[in-house]
């Protein structure tokens, strides 16, 4: 294709504008390259716009309008546009969608600014102070780093003014440099660790990989603490070698912190940060260096797959069985298979790290398209901690009470050793239901068909949902009766007030992600507790999510039926996952831990494969399951909904398809519903589910295209496809 366009010359430019077409333009004067970032007029306004190929030509020559400017940011790659439009095709997104998710940098239009610093100068101050003094050997200390008044200020502990004295004088520089500075180089050979003999064997494959230069997906799987964060970060040393970047994606902004610091260790400096908590001017700044390539890492959420990488040489997707990594809002997209497709098309190498992966992987490394790569004991004397059930039918607990005398025996056990204990509820808030006694009345949200969960340490009703909250009420909202409504089961914040009236003497603490403001609040928590700042740990599946608890040698887990309940597909493999990567907490140093399941069928076979360990026995018969039904990964799946203010509009809209499926029944594809959704009514909209099932091997986007190509949306209603879906909800 051409690469070049010289002025005058007709190109198409692909807007975040939601229109089905390229838009025809005159190349600006100077020209511009395919790829380039542009702003082009649209009727009275200025947009952004990329330069995706020669003009289409059907557009009146002599209307056609003329770019405005070539913005200054490095042209998308062939290679990035090619993955978003066979990412759009996918996920059956319009490609003005899929580039606003390529372009989330503020600023993008802005020339480079420029900000002032300060380094020492040629000069001498005329008279000398102790203050400047600080100052001068600051700067001398600090050698070449350009500082800004602040940082210089703050380095010599003296005020702004001192600094600027100085550079009256000339005894300091003051310079104008471009904001946006490059990354501090990361050293491959900077702290490599001993690796014991299975894991320098992983981490061979995995350099050869890299060395190779080709594309390929390896399965890294080991229990939580048998090193494969040591083993991958030996992939990400060998990619620096070979002169590309490397992206790890993390599924919670919590971790990383905690991360960082681990990278650091290795590569004597931080990478680049990609998360919805990093600031507006480093995003800016992140997305163009990783553009230019001078950012070699960044570790990030789902949406840095989208940066511009100029040389990206590795992804890997840690915990890459985590639904965070699966974005249910706007475009439905999952990170971990875009991780490989992107990959796919550069000639890179992914690492897709779990103790417990996600059946599509383990699927796919059992028919060899992945790579399997296994770390099989703790680092370390750690063992996996013993596992066993508490049958709940046979413990005496009184109403309003959770924790077992079983259970309740075994914390007391090992608080008399010093030692922690971990129990485990997946329920934030108080209670997850609020009842009038008086009326029978459950409160629910107004606006979807879920019910308030009272969190007392808010002292507010919030829809888990839509994030409503409201007041507790004092007299029932249905009837009005004072002093009648009453918490029904319990959440985290219940089981703290339960477990300190049972162990008076014992430091309690809660992790549950909305009792913490900030991301640094919550890491200082847990910092704090893995210090030996706390006897019991009561915690949500925040907990199950990879931090390092030393003195943590028993697990007990308030409900394990929990998430066996319900009718989703995946709800087995998810309990046992979750089941595992609790357990996993305990006895992580050398101290064997103990994790014990309180539950009402210990027969239940989820339940007992998790005791037995035998995650080969369960992945198979969890896989014949889905085999015979033809559910994913051995068929295809895409869920359709519709959603409007008008119920009896979307249930019309959802029999009509139903009815009209000619191009489902063409590819053998069937169609099921319209039914409600599970949860039928979401911020006053009414939703309703369709779902197509499909052989493996179907054309399946195409079809499901020609099928809702006539419908036309009228008003407020709307219809989302999610490919591969991951939740029914
Ligand atoms: P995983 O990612 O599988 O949970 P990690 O890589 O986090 O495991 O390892 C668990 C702990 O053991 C970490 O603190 C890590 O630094 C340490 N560790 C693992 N392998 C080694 C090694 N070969 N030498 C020193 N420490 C190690
Ligand atoms: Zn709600």
């Amino acid at each position: 294709m051409q690469e070049f366009f010289e002025q005058g010359a007709r190109i198409g430019v692909l807007t975040a504008q939601p229109l089905d077409r390229l838009l025809d333009y005159r190349a600006p004067e100077g020209g511009c390259f395919l790829g380039a970032y542009v702003e082009v007029p649209l009727g009275p306004r200025k947009v952004l716009g990329v330069v995706w190929g020669p003009g289409e030509g059907q557009f009146d020559a002599a209307k056609l309008r003329s770019v405005i400017r070539v913005l200054d940011a490095a042209p998308m790659r062939a290679e990035m546009r090619a993955f978003l439009e066979k990412a759009g095709a996918y996920t059956l997104t319009p490609m003005p969608a899929m580039l606003r998710l390529a372009t989330r940098a503020p600023g993008l239009g802005d020339g480079p600014s420029m900000r002032k610093v300060y380094r020492r100068g040629e000069g001498e101050p005329e008279r000398m102070t102790d203050a400047r003094r600080r100052v001068i050997a600051a700067s001398e200390e600090l050698g070449g780093l350009a500082l800004t008044l602040g940082e210089l200020a703050e380095a010599a502990g003296v005020t702004s003014s001192v600094v600027k004295g100085l550079v009256k004088s000339g005894a300091i520089r003051e310079e104008e440099s471009p904001r946006d500075t490059a990354f501090p180089a990361l050293d491959p050979d900077y702290g490599g660790k001993d690796l014991t003999e299975d894991q320098a064997a992983a981490a061979d494959v995995l350099r050869d990989g890299q060395r190779a230069g080709t594309y390929g997906t390896v399965l890294l799987k080991g229990v939580t603490g048998s090193g494969k964060t040591e083993v991958y970060l030996e992939a990400v040393a060998e990619c620096l070698r070979q002169g590309r970047q490397a992206l790890v994606l993390l599924p919670e902004i919590a971790l990383s912190a905690e991360f960082l610091a681990r990278v650091e260790a290795r590569f004597g400096a931080r990478p680049a940060e990609w998360h919805s908590g990093v600031t507006m001017t480093e995003r800016r700044r992140v997305w163009r260096m990783v553009g230019e390539g001078r950012a070699q890492m960044v570790v990030g959420a789902r949406s840095a797959l989208f940066l511009p990488f100029q040389r990206l040489g590795l992804i890997v997707v840690d915990e890459e069985h985590d639904t965070s990594y699966k974005q249910e809002d706007g475009v439905l997209y999952n990170a971990r298979d875009m991780a490989v497709l992107r990959a796919s098309i550069l000639g890179a190498q992914v690492v897709l790290a779990s103790a417990t992966p996600s059946l599509e992987s383990w699927a796919n490394a059992d028919a060899g398209k992945y790579r399997r790569l296994v770390l099989t004991s703790r680092f370390g004397e750690a063992v996996l901690p013993e596992m066993r059930t508490i049958d709940m039918r046979r413990q005496e607990v009184p109403s309003n009470r959770w924790i077992s005398p079983a259970l309740a025996a075994a914390v007391n056990a090992r608080m008399e050793r010093g030692e922690q204990a971990l129990l485990f509820l997946n329920r934030r808030g108080y209670a997850p239901v609020t009842l009038c006694r008086a009326c029978g009345q459950q409160i629910g949200c107004d606006h979807c068909d879920a019910r308030m969960v009272e969190h007392r340490f808010l002292k507010r009703l919030v829809c888990h949902q839509c994030g409503e909250t409201k007041p507790m009420p004092e007299v029932c909202p249905s009837c009005g009766a004072e002093d009648k409504l009453a918490a029904v089961g319990p959440g985290v914040e219940r089981l703290a007030e339960e477990a300190q009236a049972q162990f008076p003497e014992a430091r309690i603490a809660v992790l549950s992600s909305d009792l913490y403001g900030t991301a640094r609040e919550l890491k200082a928590q847990i910092e704090g507790i893995a210090a030996g700042g706390a006897d019991i740990i009561i915690g949500t599946q925040l907990v199950a999510k990879g931090h390092n608890f030393p003195l943590l040698t028993l697990v007990g887990v308030i409900d394990a039926d929990l998430g066996l309940q319900g009718s989703d597909l995946r709800a087995a493999e998810r309990t046992f996952q979750l089941m595992r990567q609790v357990a996993g907490r305990a006895g992580r140093a050398e101290k064997r831990g103990e994790a014990l399941l309180q539950t009402y069928q210990p027969e239940h076979p989820v339940i007992r494969s998790i005791l037995a360990g035998d995650e080969e026995a369960f992945w198979s018969a969890e896989a014949d399951e889905r085999r015979l039904g033809g559910m994913p990964p051995f068929g295809r799946l895409a869920g359709i909904i519709l959603s409007g203010p008008d119920v009896q509009e979307v249930f019309d809209l959802g029999n009509w398809l139903a009815r009209n499926d000619g191009a489902l029944r063409r590819v053998g594809a069937q169609v099921f519903g319209p039914a409600p959704a599970p949860i039928a009514r979401v911020r006053g909209r009414h939703r309703v589910r369709l779902l197509v099932r499909a052989e493996k091997g179907v054309a399946l986007q195409g079809a499901l295209a020609d099928w809702v190509r006539p419908v036309k949306l009228k008003g407020d209603l709307r219809l989302a496809i999610d490919i591969d879906p991951q939740s029914f909800f």
